[in-house]
């Protein structure tokens, strides 16, 4: 006997659930990729696409996944020797400063820890002491999708301009655009990265690059800017294929087409307190069943978490115990603990992670929620009562 039958549910962050309308919608012949329909739909995806990052700037589209959408951005802003302060809050900002390194480009890291969120005063302070103004920009995630913290852009914008720096701001934005609010050009941000399958519900493999008119001034002397990752003819294509460098991402767009389609149906203010909503049920689970056993959330503030990811400490092999629990038995799968080892827990073993981005909804996450119960329950793992009250509360409230 097995209670994991009937439909999967892939909790973790990224890939995120993809809708029916967005497999519909891929599923199609090979489409004329000269003129017509497909080109035509181009025109309506950029504008959307700028929309939900709250910016009238450029983006380029690569048919890549956010890997490729980070050494994107660093080719086309920085040329080799440049400096960069790499702002880290879990693990995705270091990944994006190696690639960094390996480009020839020079990074001063400051760490803030795997549990907290970025100390906007201490930039601020290193940028004041750059008297020089050596550093030609600052990156970071909003989203850390291994610690699930989430920083506060627009207080990272007001220390930089505190320290009247003109350092440019890149952002990375893969886990949490189209869920966590997010306004590009309101909260000051010259470059931001995302890519297609987290909040914006397709498969992975489009790469996501906005850039403004003071990074694209960046451009113009980059000396890293590469024929294939160069943004200008994306960006402003004199024909079609420029768009793409070659061929078009053919179904991908038409998959991202019905995505956008769905966002603005909804109206991207909804979508942004859907998901806070449901973050918020998560978290009064975990603080319900944390009453009285070993499960913790990562980041104990609540104005840092994310609203598209939650990471939780569970207590050594706990994570991967019910883990492998949930998935085998209720037909839902979470996501691995990812640089959250420690000394006791080398493997990373306790520490697991609930995705509830995209297309997600309140029986999806009181779900997955009742699973974990269920979990703790079969494998005999300490924890407090009341969780799933508390999240059905938190529903009904909002
Ligand atoms: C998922 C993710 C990435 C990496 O994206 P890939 O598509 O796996 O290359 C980078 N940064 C953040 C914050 C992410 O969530």
């Amino acid at each position: 006997m097995t209670l994991s039958r009937g439909s999967h549910y892939l909790a973790i962050p990224g890939p995120s659930v993809m809708p029916d309308a967005v497999l519909r919608a891929m599923h199609r012949p090979a489409p004329n990729i000269y003129t017509g329909e497909l080109v035509d739909m181009v025109d309506t995806i950029l504008p959307d696409l700028r929309r939900v990052a709250g910016t009238e700037g450029e983006v380029a589209i690569y048919i890549s996944n956010g890997h490729g959408a980070w050494e994107a951005a660093l080719t086309n802003v920085f040329s080799r020797g440049d400096r960069v302060l790499a702002l880290a809050t879990g693990r995705f900002t270091h990944g994006w400063a190696d690639m960094a390194e390996r480009l020839g480009i020079r990074v001063d890291r400051m760490d803030f820890g795997r549990q907290a969120a970025i100390d906007p005063a201490a930039v601020e302070a290193a940028l004041a002491a750059d008297t020089d103004r050596a550093i030609k920009a600052v990156i970071c995630v909003q989203v850390d999708t291994a610690s699930s913290v989430r920083n506060d852009i627009p207080a990272l914008r007001a220390a930089i301009d505190r320290a009247g720096h003109p350092a440019l701001l890149l952002v990375d934005c893969i886990a949490c655009l189209a869920v966590d609010a997010f306004r590009m050009d309101a909260w000051g941000v010259d470059v931001m990265v995302s890519a297609s399958q987290k909040g914006l519900m397709t498969p992975p493999g489009l790469g996501f690059v906005f850039f403004n008119e003071r990074a694209e001034a960046a451009r113009e002397h980059a000396d890293l800017v590469t024929g294939y990752w160069d943004w200008r003819p994306r960006a402003n294509p004199d024909v079609f294929y420029q768009h793409f460098c070659g061929t078009a991402p053919t179904h991908h767009l038409y998959g991202l087409r019905a995505a956008l389609d769905l966002i603005n149906e909804e109206g991207i203010e909804a979508v942004w307190a859907r998901h806070a909503a449901l973050a918020h049920a998560v978290w009064a689970a975990f603080d319900a069943w944390g009453a009285g056993g070993p499960l913790a959330l990562n980041i104990a503030d609540p104005a840092c978490r994310s609203h598209a990811v939650t990471t939780v400490r569970a207590g050594k092999e706990n994570g991967t115990r019910l883990r492998d629990w949930v998935s085998a038995h209720a037909g839902v799968t979470l996501g691995i603990g990812l640089g959250m080892a420690t000394e006791e827990d080398p493997a990373s073993d306790g520490a697991f992670r609930v995705g509830h981005m995209g297309h997600v909804n309140a029986q999806m996450v009181m779900g997955a929620l009742g699973a974990i119960d269920a979990g703790l329950k079969a494998l005999g793992i300490p924890h407090g009562p009341g969780a799933l009250e508390a999240a059905s509360e938190v529903l009904s409230r909002a």
